[in-house]
């Protein structure tokens, strides 16, 4: 016996958010240096291993780096709350690798975080998937099988770093203009590579 025909309904974004649901969310308490404030990291169960990078990148390596690095968010700090939400995604609809949400645009989480704590909560998302593929300085002196392989976990590090403290800066200076902010994060992504392949490769990052 043929069985009637299923109603096939595809309604765009649905599929998406229920293969979240069903994946569930994961949480992780990310403590960072002196003065930063602590991360709240929500990521889908796949993300576990990104997740874990980010964490890394703010709890280690960016407390470790030299003050030609660090220096450049130095009055960071003291302007932002002491506890920020990461939503961590694999792409942003609208093709952003991440973006702040400005006060009173918080997501549940952050809003009961908030109220629970009598203290204010940030917000902010990263598109790891596409903070993964970003390619914001060329290589210039690398040869190209370090720039495939070794390389690929530095840049991955570099760039989450870059685009955290990048939406930070908004939320900490909403009156500063995109422009300054790009400006000052692009540095922010030229030092941190040279000085991670610096250490970890032991080789000069030539920007082209
Ligand atoms: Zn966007
Ligand atoms: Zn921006």
């Amino acid at each position: 016996m043929k069985r009637p025909s299923a109603v096939k309904v595809h309604v765009p974004g649905v599929l998406a958010r229920l293969k979240e649901r069903i994946r569930g969310r994961e949480q992780k308490l990310v403590r960072g240096g002196w003065q930063m404030p602590l991360l709240l990291l929500v990521y889908p169960r796949g993300a576990g291993a990104v997740a874990s990078e980010l964490e890394h990148a703010y709890a280690h390596a960016l407390p470790a780096s030299g003050s030609e690095v660090r220096g450049l968010y130095g009055d960071l700090w003291r302007a932002l709350p002491a506890l920020i939400v990461v939503q961590l995604r694999e792409r942003n609809p609208c093709g952003c690798l991440g973006h702040h949400h400005p006060p009173g645009t918080e997501s549940r989480l952050a809003r009961r975080l908030a109220s629970e704590l009598g203290h204010p909560v940030a917000e902010i998302d990263l598109a790891y998937e596409s903070i993964r593929a970003w390619q914001p300085e060329p290589l210039a002196s690398l040869a190209a099988e370090e720039a495939a392989g070794r390389l690929e976990p530095l840049r991955l590090r570099a760039a989450l770093l870059a685009v955290l403290l990048h939406e930070m800066e908004h939320l900490a200076f909403p009156e500063r203009s995109e422009s300054e902010i790009l400006h000052r994060s692009r540095t922010f992504y030229r030092r941190a590579m040279s000085e991670l392949v610096g250490k970890e490769l032991g080789k000069d990052y030539g920007i082209a």
